[in-house]
Formats: structure tokens, C-alpha cells, sequence
């Protein structure tokens, strides 16, 4: 029996976990320079959870848990976003007590049962930020959209572009569905059967739709910033007013809806090249309420989550063409009983220095070591044999052009951190 990865599961194998480490410091990096922490929550939760705060009739909830009976007969599922459960936690721990804003990010994986395809995974990775407290003025989102820019231009992530909306609040959304489902009621025999069915069941979700053939017939309907109510028409325009305070270019696409139920006011998503279909890299939105659905205090609260996947092939695909930069400084070549005693210690000083070094385990001759050296893509091979050890001189040579010199250890740290600092 030959055992595979599960269909929509993938490895993360070097170099590229190196690239993910790199993309996921940054995240914290920049996050806490924003004033937010770090929060783990549980890969499992009660069913319940994501199906009241997610909405049952999205297709998340109704299609794509993976659900499944504990043993002790409670239902509980893999979480397939951070938002619930970051609000559960906000109200387990009585978070509304604590001075400010509650600023968290959580970094992890997260479960859909998707049809696979290239950017789009059963088990994909997030990282995510939410903002809690009582304030849900348009600086915060703002603030939100600034910091995730950051963010992207420092992971080197080019031509990203950033949509926005305002898809109103419970006094005027209601009102446009309405709207908007007696309007698609009419031209419902046009419409292919996922829209039809979502006339009924979530009719905003029908201008998230991406048929070519119902293209012309969505872009009649009538748009949400024409029935905004005043407030939410207020929030959206304090929004845009930040957003060109912090110099954030971006555009209004109205059909952004975003797929979870409890997303209310903003909604943003941003955009990346060289991902085809799946090119949404960050999705998210104000959502007033959730902590209050969920059983907590009247809460404000926005957030956004990038899908880790996706950010990681775009930023590939920018680079495809460049070298690929090896992580090993120094191959050490030693050969002769003599030799392997100073090797070990040399091995240690130099990591100890900061330096990743290959230790061959077993002698092997000179000719041998450097070609093996040359295949990992060391930088540099340290050559010690009994003459070094007897001199304790060692040649160092750079693999990149063959040139060799001798050094004692500590000039040869010294001529490391040279040829490190040029
Ligand atoms: P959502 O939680 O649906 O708002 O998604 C936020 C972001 O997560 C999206 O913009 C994607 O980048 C990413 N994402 C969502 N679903 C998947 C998936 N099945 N595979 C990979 N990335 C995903």
C-alpha cells in the first residue's frame, strides 16, 4: 500500500517552508509594530459556533464543514475561518474588560471541503487579524487596510490591488436584498442554477458570481451605495476619506459581497497576479454584532484574513526566474583520523557564530566532499586535513570561483563576517 497526501492536503517542503517562515514573521512583525498580539485557538470547535456566526446558508456552512461526531455524541468541526473562534475566545475570557481596542492575529490552518485546484486547498492557511472593542469608527478600518498593505509591500508582494465596499448594516441591507431578490426574480430563467438557487437562500451572493454568461444580466441590478442608509453612507465616507489621508489607492466594486453571512459596513479584498481564477489573496470586513450573536457584550469589530497558499504562489511566481539562494554557508571537507576532532569543534564555533555549516558524518575524500558540497549549493568549503590540523591553517575555499586561502580560526571568522557584511 502506497500512502498519498489526502486529495486537497498538501506538504510544505524546503526551500519553500523557508519562504512561509519568512511571510509569517513578517506578519508578526508588522502586526506588532500595529499593536496587535498573537492568539491560538483550537483547530476544533462545537458546530455550532461557525454555523450561527458564518450563516447557515452560505456555502461554507452548508457544504464545505468538515463535521463529525465526537465520541461522546457532541458535534464539533475543523474550523474553516478564525473569526468565531477569535470571538469566542474574546467572550470566554471576558476580553470587553481589557483598556482599548483588543488588537489579535492568529497564524494556522484552516479546513474547506472545496473543489481543489491550484490556489484553492481543503486544508489551506490563514493569517488572520480582528480588531474588538466599542469603537467602530472608519479609522480602525482604515488602520486595518494600512497595516495589511504594509504587510504586502514588505513580503515583496507586487501589483497587489485593493477593492472596497460598503454593504450597509441591519437597518438598510435588509431592505436591498429584498430589492435585489424581486430584481432577480425577474430575469431568474438567465441565470444558471447556483444563482437561481441563491435567489432564494442568499441572494447577494449572486454578484459574487464569475459565469461569463451572467456577467450582463449582474450589472443591471441596482447597487447597495444607492440604498444605504445614512449612517452607513457616512461610515463609507469617512472610510474613503482616511483611506486617501494614508494615500491608499483603491477602487469601489460594488459586487463585493464577501461569502460569510456576519460581514456588515466595509467589506475589502485584495487582489494578486499570477494566480489565475483563485487571485483573491485577503478577504475581509467590518462585522458589528458577531460577539453579540455569539452570546457576548454589544461589541464592534472588523478584520481580515490572507490566504497564506495563495500569497505564497504569487510571490513565487514573481521570483520563478531568479536563483534560488542556498541556506548552507560552509561544507566542512576533513579527511584523515586527525582531522575529525578539529572539524567537530570548528563545526560548533562557526554555528555558534551564526553560520549554517554540513558536518559529513563519515570521512570522505577530498574530491567526494567538494562535489557534494558543490550539489547542496554551500557557499564555501572548509578543507581540513592533517596538514591543516597540523598547522591549524585551514583552506577556505569559495566554491564560486575555486579561490583559496588559509586561516587561522579566528582570522577565518573574521574573513567570514567580511565576505557576510559585502
Ligand atoms: P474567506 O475566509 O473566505 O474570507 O477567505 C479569505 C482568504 O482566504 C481568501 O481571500 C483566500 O486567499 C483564502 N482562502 C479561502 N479559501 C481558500 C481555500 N480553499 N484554499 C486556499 N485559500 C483559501
Amino acid at each position: 500500500m502506497k500512502f498519498q497526501a489526502i486529495k486537497g492536503t498538501r506538504d510544505i517542503l524546503p526551500p519553500d517552508s523557508a519562504l512561509w517562515n519568512r511571510v509569517e514573521q513578517t506578519a508578526r512583525d508588522v502586526f506588532g509594530t500595529y499593536g496587535y498580539s498573537e492568539i491560538r485557538t483550537p483547530i476544533f470547535e462545537q458546530t455550532e459556533l461557525f454555523a450561527r456566526s458564518i450563516g447557515a446558508e452560505t456555502d461554507v456552512v452548508a457544504k464545505e464543514m468538515y463535521t463529525f461526531d465526537d465520541r461522546d455524541g457532541d458535534t464539533v468541526t475543523l474550523r474553516p475561518e478564525a473569526t468565531a473562534s477569535v470571538c469566542r475566545a474574546y467572550i470566554e475570557h471576558g476580553m470587553h474588560t481589557l483598556p482599548g481596542n483588543v488588537k489579535l492575529y492568529n497564524i494556522g490552518p484552516m479546513f474547506r471541503r472545496e473543489r481543489p485546484q491550484k490556489g484553492r486547498y481543503r486544508q489551506f492557511f490563514q493569517i488572520d487579524a480582528e480588531v474588538l472593542g466599542q469603537s467602530d469608527a472608519p479609522a480602525i478600518d482604515a488602520e486595518v487596510i494600512e497595516m495589511l498593505l504594509v504587510f504586502f509591500e514588505r513580503v515583496g508582494l507586487r501589483g497587489a490591488t485593493l477593492s472596497v465596499n460598503s454593504i450597509g448594516d441591519k437597518n438598510c441591507r435588509p431592505k436591498y436584498v429584498e430589492l435585489l431578490r424581486e430584481e432577480l426574480r425577474k430575469v431568474k430563467d438567465s441565470l444558471g442554477p447556483d444563482s437561481q438557487r441563491r435567489i432564494e437562500t442568499n441572494p447577494l451572493r449572486v454578484l459574487d458570481s464569475k459565469l461569463p454568461e451572467e456577467q450582463a444580466i449582474i450589472e443591471t441590478l441596482p447597487h447597495i451605495a444607492d440604498y444605504l442608509c445614512d449612517d452607513c453612507r457616512a461610515h463609507f465616507a469617512k472610510l474613503q476619506a482616511e483611506l486617501k489621508l494614508r494615500e491608499i489607492s483603491y477602487e469601489i466594486n460594488w459586487r463585493l459581497v464577501r461569502g460569510l453571512d456576519y460581514y456588515m459596513r466595509t467589506t475589502f479584498e485584495i487582489i494578486a497576479p499570477g494566480l489565475g481564477s483563485q487571485n483573491a489573496v485577503c478577504g475581509g470586513g467590518r462585522y458589528d454584532g458577531l460577539v453579540e450573536l455569539l452570546g457576548g457584550p454589544p461589541t464592534k469589530g472588523i478584520g481580515f484574513a490572507i490566504g497564506t497558499d495563495r500569497l505564497i504562489l504569487s510571490l513565487q511566481d514573481a521570483t520563478k526566474d531568479a536563483a534560488p539562494e542556498s541556506a548552507l554557508d560552509v561544507f566542512i571537507a576533513w579527511m584523515g583520523e586527525k582531522s575529525y576532532a578539529p572539524a567537530v569543534q570548528l563545526a560548533r564555533q562557526l554555528r555558534d557564530a551564526g553560520y549554517a555549516v554540513e558536518l559529513p558524518p563519515e570521512e570522505m575524500k577530498f574530491k567526494k566532499s567538494i562535489g557534494l558540497a558543490d550539489k547542496l549549493g554551500a557557499k564555501y568549503a572548509l578543507i581540513i586535513g592533517e596538514d591543516e590540523v597540523a598547522s591549524k591553517q585551514y583552506s577556505l575555499k569559495r566554491l564560486a570561483d575555486g579561490q583559496q586561502n588559509k586561516y587561522s580560526m579566528a582570522d577565518l571568522l573574521q574573513h567570514l563576517h567580511g565576505a557576510r557584511a559585502s
